[in-house]
């Protein structure tokens, strides 16, 4: 598949009253065409950002993309101007939010709303656009769609608006649809049939999904890939089987290990302690204050990134080759 999107040594300042807050620190990936990518951290960890940064939604000030690019298709969307932009936003990437009420416009029926991008951006004629506005409905599960068209966002439930959500950030048929927690604001049922209906959506559209959240859980059954963030830098990325059962990072270790399982025959075990303050990141590995097994290196220098198959990278001392003579040394010390 070809490669739709290129992040390149993405850095993210926010300035603030305390400082400088560094929310994303030199990332990089790829996104090829049709794929589910997962970016997957704590609150806090930098992904929400990435998104953003990828839709050109930085707020400026306080925010600022502070090197690095971002190519979509060939264009450099740091170098691309507003104005351009919002042809681009909704039509070529769209993105969808967590809370599906703030999303809707309560003033407005689910017709007009799910007609403006169309409309806007194609000049397509009312009926055009409601035709294909009922397609849509169809498409994500909204029964009676004749009925629902002419209706307001507080007639319909969570899970329906979530539904109506994504149907409007498909309707221009986007090349690549950004999730951020798109499924946290609801219950654990509707959580899955909304998860199953971005598969469905992606087999019948072969749109790319790149799917933000909090919960590894979450992405188990959806995601190609899995990019792991902490503090602002990717420690690890695999597919989802090298991440589910080849993880070698002790932080993507913890989250697993904090991932409800459906049989409840493991406890969760939520990671100790808190992420570093991002107004002065750690010089050294970010993880070494929760980290098990933190050796002294880990403190003063950031690891090097080790390649173990083509797709499993991870940023983490021990999987340096020099990791049994740092053991020895953290031994000597302690
Ligand atoms: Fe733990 Fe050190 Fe690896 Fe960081 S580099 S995750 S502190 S062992
Ligand atoms: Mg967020």
């Amino acid at each position: 598949m070809a490669k739709m999107l290129e992040v390149n040594d993405l850095h993210v300042n926010f300035s603030t009253y305390g400082g400088t807050v560094k929310a994303v620190r030199g990332i990089g990936f790829d996104l090829h065409e049709g794929e589910t990518l997962a970016i997957v951290g704590e609150s806090g960890c930098g992904k929400s950002v990435t998104a953003n940064a990828i839709m050109q939604l930085i707020p400026d000030p306080p925010g600022k993309i502070a090197g690095g690019t971002i190519t979509f298709n060939g264009r450099e969307l740091t170098a691309v101007r507003e104005k351009d932009m919002r042809s681009i936003r909704g039509v070529d990437i769209s993105m969808i939010f967590q809370d599906p009420m703030t999303a809707l416009n309560p003033t407005l029926t689910i017709g007009s709303q799910l007609t403006e991008g169309l409309k806007e951006h194609y000049q397509t004629s009312t009926a055009e656009a409601k035709t294909k506005a009922l397609e849509m409905m169809q498409l994500v599960g909204i029964p009676n769609p004749e009925e629902r068209f002419r209706q307001y966002p507080h007639q319909f439930s969570g899970g329906m608006r979530q539904r109506m959500v994504i149907a409007i950030a498909l309707i221009c048929e986007p090349e690549l649809l950004i999730a951020d927690e798109p499924t946290t604001a609801l219950d654990v049922t509707i959580q899955a049939q909304i998860l199953e209906l971005f598969e469905r959506i992606q087999a019948s559209t072969g749109v790319a999904i790149i799917l933000i959240t909090h919960d590894l859980g979450v992405v188990a059954k959806i995601a190609d890939r899995i990019i792991v963030m902490y503090a602002g830098k990717m420690v690890e990325e695999g597919t989802r089987d090298e991440i589910f059962y080849e993880s070698e990072h002790p932080y993507t270790k913890g989250l697993l290990k904090s991932v409800p399982r459906l049989d409840n025959q493991t406890q969760l075990i939520p990671i100790d302690g808190t992420p570093p303050d991002l107004f002065a990141p750690p010089k050294g590995c970010p993880f070494t204050a929760r980290c098990p097994m933190a050796m002294v290196v880990c403190d003063n220098v950031y690891p090097p990134s080790s390649h173990l198959s083509d797709t499993h990278s991870v940023d983490c001392w021990l999987q340096d080759e020099r990791a049994e003579r740092l053991m020895a040394q953290t031994a000597d010390k302690t």
